[in-house]
């Protein structure tokens, strides 16, 4: 896949996902003015999903993605598949109360088996694991939190498939000094590149248009939607703004939400001792507040994410950024060949909550704070439910609308890097 302008930034094109990416087909750029009931603008699993489930519902869909498909976080994050919402049980309880934070955890938790189901229709060959994902606490009190999570998700969600490690235990599943761990056993990994041009893939047999290299540089709502690019335009009776970190611009009230934050990932050379690292192949996130996550690839690399910036810019050696944290949870892969490194824009809300709804017929949904692999798939689905008369399921969604950051979009970076640079802090103090 060659390199384009529009979010080919932080090394996208060095990832590991594209140097092993399915053959993509090119779509053209949009020309000229087109019609249809819907416009969506974004080429991740947020906005195929709601294309591929309108045009199922009968809707003819026009799809603007301003890079390639899946060039966003959707094409290179962790691939990581962890059922729920980035605020756990616990917060999800203590914020909503036990009934709504129950019929929040499982419509989040659709999401695995919607992407599953979607997996095995469309037959996407995503190099799709499910083994689990392993949260390793780094010390005795973030056990005691996990503890009580795992108890609140049993008790509360009815929610019986987590299990609690002891040190020994999560040794035997990955071999890194956790003080335990909570085994969550309908988690697991997959090959999220391919996943998103599986998913463009159904979404074209489903009667999608799709336009790549075509960023959508203004939305007009009067006298009828309208979305404008450099060389056309599309008018429909609604839009999904799905551009998650990468919007910009186009809706002011929908990007006051959400803080870009840069996370950058390393792939190593194949691992000899991949089974002795991670025995379990499980995917692994540790309780840092700056988390790490990792799993193994499908030809044994060690696929590492750590770090976080909170400035636009990313680091000059991604590579070197990240090798630290690798090396500091596996000390015995130490000097290892790391042959890709790259980065992507994770979006954060205040809540740690999705923001998801709409402004008239202009629908949304981004912000999912890390923990969008498989939640950005549903969240396009409740769209594309609400566009076609159905709007129970997405509204519930839509409740949780997140607080603006304080400052708005000129502010928002200043404040809010202070505020993670004390977290980042407390975390370090704690070890
Ligand atoms: C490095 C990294 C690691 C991550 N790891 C995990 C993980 O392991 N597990 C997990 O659950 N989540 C993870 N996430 C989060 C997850 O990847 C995202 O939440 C999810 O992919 C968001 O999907 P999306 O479709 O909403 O956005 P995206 O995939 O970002 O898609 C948005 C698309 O919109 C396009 N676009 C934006 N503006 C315009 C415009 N004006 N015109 C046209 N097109 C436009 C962009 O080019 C982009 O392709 C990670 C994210 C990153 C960045």
């Amino acid at each position: 896949m060659a390199s384009t302008g529009f979010n080919s930034g932080l090394d996208i094109g060095k990832s590991y996902y594209v140097a092993t990416a399915a053959p993509a087909v090119v779509h053209p750029a949009l020309q000229g003015e087109v019609e249809a009931d819907l416009v969506v603008v974004g080429g991740g699993c947020t906005g195929l999903s709601a294309a591929l489930h309108a045009a199922e519902r009968g809707l003819k869909v026009v799809l603007l993605e301003g890079g390639r498909i899946g060039w966003g976080a959707s094409g290179r994050n962790g691939g990581q598949m962890i059922p729920g919402l980035r605020k756990g049980a616990k917060g999800l309880v203590r914020s909503f109360g036990p009934e709504r934070a129950k019929a929040l955890f499982d419509l989040a938790f659709e999401a695995r088996g919607l992407v599953l189901d979607i997996i095995e229709r469309h037959a996407i060959d995503c190099d799709l694991r499910l083994t689990g994902h392993l949260v390793g606490a780094v010390s005795a009190s973030d056990l005691r939190d996990l503890e009580e999570e795992a108890e609140c998700l049993a008790k509360v969600m009815n929610f019986p498939h987590v299990e609690m490690l002891s040190a020994g235990q999560a040794r035997g599943i990955v071999n890194s000094p956790y003080q335990g761990a909570m085994l969550e056993k309908l988690g697991g990994h997959m090959h999220p590149l391919n996943y998103t041009l599986g998913l463009a893939r159904a979404a074209v047999a489903a009667g999608v248009t799709i336009h790549e290299n075509s960023v959508a540089t203004r939305l007009d709502r009067e006298p009828s939607i309208r979305v404008s690019t450099a060389k056309g335009s599309v008018r429909a009776r609604h839009a999904v703004l799905a551009g998650d970190a990468l919007l910009k611009g186009l809706e002011p009230r929908v990007n006051s939400r959400i803080m870009p934050v840069g996370n950058y990932i390393i792939a190593t050379e194949p691992l000899a001792d991949a089974a002795e690292v991670i025995p379990g192949n499980v995917a692994v996130s540790d309780t840092r507040f700056v988390v790490n996550y990792f799993r193994l690839s499908a030809d044994g690399r060690m696929l590492f994410g750590g770090g976080e910036r909170y400035t636009p810019s990313p680091p000059a050696d991604i590579a070197g950024f990240v090798r630290p944290h690798m090396e500091n949870t596996f000390p015995q892969l130490r000097g290892r060949r790391i042959e890709h490194a790259w980065g992507g824009l994770v979006s954060v809300t205040t809540s740690r909550l999705p923001h998801v709804g709409h402004y008239g017929e202009v629908y949304f949904a981004h912000g999912y704070s890390g923990k969008g692999v498989i939640l950005s798939t549903l969240s396009g689905k409740l769209l594309a439910e609400a566009i076609t008369g159905d709007a129970a399921r997405l509204d519930l969604f839509s409740t949780l609308s997140p607080l603006p950051f304080p400052g708005g979009t000129a502010l928002r970076g200043p404040l809010y890097v202070l505020g993670m640079l004390w977290y980042a802090m407390r975390d370090r103090l704690k070890h």
